[in-house]
């Protein structure tokens, strides 16, 4: 690993001298990365962005708990200080913690983590019950907890203050496919509608959301 840094850098310097004076300055990120901490969906790599582009935190299957102080601490510093435009919830298919949710084994203090994906299963299940084959079902699983986790980041008061403010940022659902490497937008982007006269809290949805780093 070592190994490897030593040899990013030097690559890195080479194609661009200035590179690590800027970054070592500061760092304006655009997007914060709301990812899975699986090791196969790493942010920088799979969208080509180089190092000072995401401000990323990645946990088991991506689940944003209003409560969770690390998260909200994260988003708040994302939002308020490097005012980034855009927050990303990126789940992938073949999630582990996804999975185990779906499962009735018990794995121990995660489960408690796990709890809030069989939540987003129940809000779900009359759309999950009717999906015959169990890897779609997990599939669809995967998508419609990205969807929720989209929900409640967008309903957090940090989100719903910078929106009131007039803040131009949007929260946006992908899913990875690992078996490909592609990334799909789910197309359940949220973003305020705060300069308008009638400010109204709730996010709306566009249907056809920006394509980044396209
Ligand atoms: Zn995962």
């Amino acid at each position: 690993m070592i190994t490897g840094n030593l040899n990013w850098a030097q690559a890195t310097s080479k194609e661009d001298p200035d590179f690590f004076n800027q970054l070592a300055k500061s760092q304006q990120p655009e997007v914060l990365w709301i990812g899975c901490a699986d090791s196969r969906a790493p942010a920088n790599v799979i969208t080509g962005i180089k190092a000072g582009g995401i401000f990323e935190h990645r946990f088991v299957a991506n689940v944003c708990v209003n409560s969770d102080l690390n998260m909200l601490s994260v988003l708040d510093y994302a939002v308020r200080v490097l005012k980034v435009r855009h927050v990303i919830v990126a789940g992938h298919h073949g999630c582990g913690g996804v999975t185990a949710a779906l499962s009735n084994r018990r794995f121990g203090m995660i489960d408690n983590w796990l709890r809030h994906i069989k939540d987003v299963y129940r809000i779900y299940s009359q759309e999950l019950d009717q999906i015959a084959d169990e890897q779609d079902r997990l599939r669809r699983l995967v998508e419609l907890n990205v969807v929720e986790q989209v929900n409640n980041v967008s309903r957090t008061a940090i989100v719903e203050n910078a929106w009131k403010a007039g803040a131009d940022l949007q929260i946006h659902g992908w899913v990875m496919e690992l078996s490909t490497g592609l990334i799909k937008d789910l197309g359940v982007t949220k973003q305020g509608i705060g300069g308008r006269s009638g400010w109204n809290l709730s996010a709306i949805r566009t249907e056809n959301s920006e394509r980044l780093f396209s």
